[in-house]
């Protein structure tokens, strides 16, 4: 598989994390990656279980550590993965400056202040409401030009999917339309997150059609990552990403350094 990178990787550094910074690494150079982001969760809702996790003091100085560690085997990147808000756009704009970032994931993980991994909002909100808030809120992402890239454009598919049944993304095209245009009008990427391979709805997050959507909008900034929170999970189905990006007529892949976009041509 080519390009040989990852760019979404959680550590112990976010909550959920379930492997330690410098396990991840050794683990990607094994599987013969040659570049890692390692994008933590920053949460700012009050009332979130990951609210006051994000620790970057104690992240930075683990991460120069690694790559130290790690020199000449393995190109590690300082990412993160905001959870927008709108409700908290001025703190996140805060958290965004100052600090060198490579690579900024935008993710909606939370809609009017409801968290969407709950799997009892999908049975108080009908699918048309749930999807239509959460691509508003995705929308308001694009337009912020905060981020370097979407998250899994589709996430309600990873936590509803068994509730909602499968929810064709062509129901609401018109507002996968406006995100993707606004992602392309600000210079925003999307990423293909693998995880949703191995969720209930075994597609990527987002599926085939939506990266082939935005590539017809002119979208040329396309991420890959596994959004590993653990060594078992680092890498996977990368090459089935690289796949679908190029079916989709991407020339290239992209990756990033100090928030610029470094396109790797695909073979
Ligand atoms: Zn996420
Ligand atoms: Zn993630």
């Amino acid at each position: 598989m080519n390009p040989h990178v990852d760019f979404h990787v959680h550590t112990l550094f976010s909550a959920d994390g379930r492997s330690s910074m410098e396990d991840q690494c050794r683990r990607a150079v094994e599987l013969g990656l040659q570049e890692v982001a390692f994008t933590e969760h920053l949460d700012l809702q009050p009332d979130d279980p990951f609210f006051g996790f994000y620790n970057r003091e104690a992240y930075e100085a683990e991460f120069v550590r690694c790559q130290a560690l790690f020199d000449g085997r393995l190109t590690l990147r300082r990412g993160v993965e905001v959870t927008y808000q709108q409700e908290f756009h001025d703190q996140i704009v805060n958290w965004l400056t100052g600090y060198p970032y490579d690579y900024v994931i935008g993710s909606v993980h939370a809609v009017r202040m409801e968290a969407l991994f709950r799997e009892d909002l999908y049975r108080r909100w009908n699918v048309r409401d749930t999807y239509t808030w959460y691509y508003e809120e995705l929308e308001r992402a694009a337009r912020s030009g905060l981020f370097s890239a979407l998250g899994h454009l589709d996430l309600p598919k990873r936590y509803s999917y068994h509730i909602y049944g499968p929810v064709p993304w062509t129901d609401y095209r018109e507002q996968v339309e406006a995100v993707l245009k606004a992602a392309v009008a600000t210079g925003t990427g999307i990423e293909i997150n693998t995880s949703g391979l191995a969720s209930r709805a075994r597609e990527t997050f987002p599926g085939p059609g939506v990266v082939a959507l935005y590539r017809r909008l002119g979208g040329e900034v396309l991420t890959i990552g596994s959004d590993a929170h653990g060594t078992d999970q680092l890498g996977f189905g990368l090459g089935e990403a690289v796949a679908i990006a190029r079916e989709a007529g991407f020339p290239a892949v992209a990756t990033f350094s100090t928030r610029q976009p470094v396109l790797i041509p695909l073979e």
